[in-house]
């Protein structure tokens, strides 16, 4: 069963805001169409997280908790990465939820 889920897409988010993405050489995925910026607006943060998780197309995945959206990019990956949003920087981690915890 298919269950709809109401997203705001912002397609250049990280690109113009993110001073990793502005500094990078080549344009970012977000440049080349391959990422999207997605506000869930009916459900919390973490169950979309799930939900864009359980989407194994999807291998970059960054969390900004502070604005609530989550980067996702399509990059030519074998494995997914992971990343939280703190203070316009992406930070690498395991568990991007897990850092609200320890924040
Ligand atoms: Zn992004």
């Amino acid at each position: 069963m298919r269950r709809k889920l109401h997203v705001l897409i912002q397609f250049e988010v990280c690109d113009r805001h993110n001073p990793v993405e502005a500094r990078k050489p080549k344009p970012g995925y977000h440049a080349r169409g391959l990422a999207a910026d997605l506000v869930p607006l009916a459900v919390p943060l973490r169950a979309f997280y799930e939900v864009v998780r359980a989407e194994t197309r999807i291998k970059g995945i960054g969390v900004d908790h502070a604005a609530g959206y989550i980067h996702v990019d399509v990059r030519g990956a074998a494995e997914p990465v992971f990343w939280v949003y703190r203070n316009s920087r992406a930070v690498v981690t395991a568990d991007p939820l897990q850092e609200v915890a320890y924040g």
